[in-house]
């Protein structure tokens, strides 16, 4: 780690995320294909690297979020198929096309466009549609009153020319959550999923692939992997509640660049929120929320030191923040500090900090390497 300057950095192992991508393959129906979510840069993990290690395992798909992701990850070599899960403007069909892409369709008005550009620059454009069974985000509109005009507009969109139509999905508000409601609530969402594909298809037309299983439902609801599966979470180690046996790929390592001893009475940090009771013998630990360390966890979080818990004191600030290191003798300048790993659990953080795994995994900022270990 020598060029690092052993400030903070992000491991991440591939080999781990190797592991849970043949762990959740062995887990699904033989026959079912495995898209692997490598959005937002693989969830902070490097989409260029999560994606050439899935390609080379021998998964089926990778989905992004936008364009520029998707632009990214061909202009490294990744040949495999790769869906644009967010909208893309009908203007840049031609990278689209260029690229090889597979373009989610969100609405019969978008289709139309899609179909316009393709058929102008002679070519036909690879889609797949989304359908709006209740997470009330994208897709065509197809509950309750809207069913038959979302059949409908699914049937005509699947008779455009110059589209190809490879694809059907939905996408679940709570199928990570296991009560009665939620389950309930999944279940209705499938349920309307089928339906509409089913009423679809005696209409005439037909899907190759139909996905709905994001982390939550293949865990939860193994009955609806359907043809394909589209975990994220699991793919980078959380989210199984041990029932698969998967491994974190990411530790969040910083190290304790000063040591001082405190008197009581003294205030620590940015709006003196913590007053030492004791003589304190305090780090500086060199990361802060520019790095990714949630500002609202202050004070309420510990991390990992040489075998032990440090508790945080005081405000976090930008670069830094303070850690007690009072009952770690042997932590010294130098020390590695875990700030979320195998030691210090990222689901703690997130809770400190009120909000979910995911987004502390997407805030570990630009300034951080990744150190890729294996
Ligand atoms: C992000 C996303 C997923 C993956 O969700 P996880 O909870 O990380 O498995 C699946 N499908 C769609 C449409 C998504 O946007």
């Amino acid at each position: 780690m020598k060029d690092l300057q052993k400030r903070t950095w992000a491991e991440v192992s591939l080999n781990n995320i190797e592991h849970n991508y043949r762990t959740i393959r062995a887990h699904i129906p033989e026959n079912t294909k495995f898209l692997g979510i490598v959005k937002a840069d693989a969830y902070g993990h490097g989409a260029v690297e999560v994606a050439k290690r899935l390609e080379k395992c021998g998964a089926d798909y990778l989905a992004i979020a936008c364009l520029d992701e998707a632009i990214e990850l061909r202009k490294c070599g990744v040949t495999m198929p790769i869906l644009i899960l967010g909208h893309t403007p009908p203007d840049y069909v031609n990278l689209l096309l260029e690229n090889k892409l597979t373009q989610t369709v969100s609405c019969e008005a978008k289709a139309i466009e899609y179909s316009n550009a393709a058929r102008e620059l002679g070519g036909t454009l690879k889609i797949h549609i989304k359908l709006d069974t209740g997470m009330s985000r994208l897709g065509y509109l197809c509950a309750d009153s809207y069913f038959d005009e979302g059949v409908k507009n699914v049937v005509s969109t699947c008779n455009l020319p110059n589209l190809d139509v490879e694809g059907v999905y939905t996408h679940f508000a709570v199928s990570d959550f296991s009560d009665e409601d939620s389950i309930a609530y999944t279940k209705k969402q499938f349920k309307l999923f089928t339906d509409v594909i089913r009423a679809a298809e005696e209409k005439g037309v037909s899907f190759k692939i139909r996905h709905c299983a994001n982390s939550g439902a293949v865990v939860n609801h193994p009955e609806m992997m359907l043809d394909m599966v589209r975990p994220g979470f699991l793919l980078y180690g959380y989210g199984d509640e041990g029932k698969l046996g998967l491994k974190p790929a990411m530790r969040m390592v910083s190290t304790v660049s000063t040591i001082k001893y405190y008197e009581p009475q003294t205030c620590i940090s940015y709006g003196r929120n913590f007053v030492t009771e004791k003589r304190t013998r305090m780090g500086v630990m060199a990361a802060g929320y520019a790095d990714g360390l949630p500002w609202a966890a202050a004070g309420k979080y510990s991390f990992a030191v040489e075998g032990k818990s440090a508790p945080q004191r005081g405000n976090i600030c930008m670069d830094m923040c303070m850690i007690d290191l009072t009952d770690i003798p042997d932590a010294s300048v130098g020390s590695e500090v875990e700030i979320f790993g195998e030691n210090a659990r990222i689901e703690r953080l997130a809770e400190a900090a009120g909000t979910i795994p995911y987004e502390l995994l997407c805030a570990v900022s630009k300034r951080v390497p990744r150190v890729y270990i294996d």
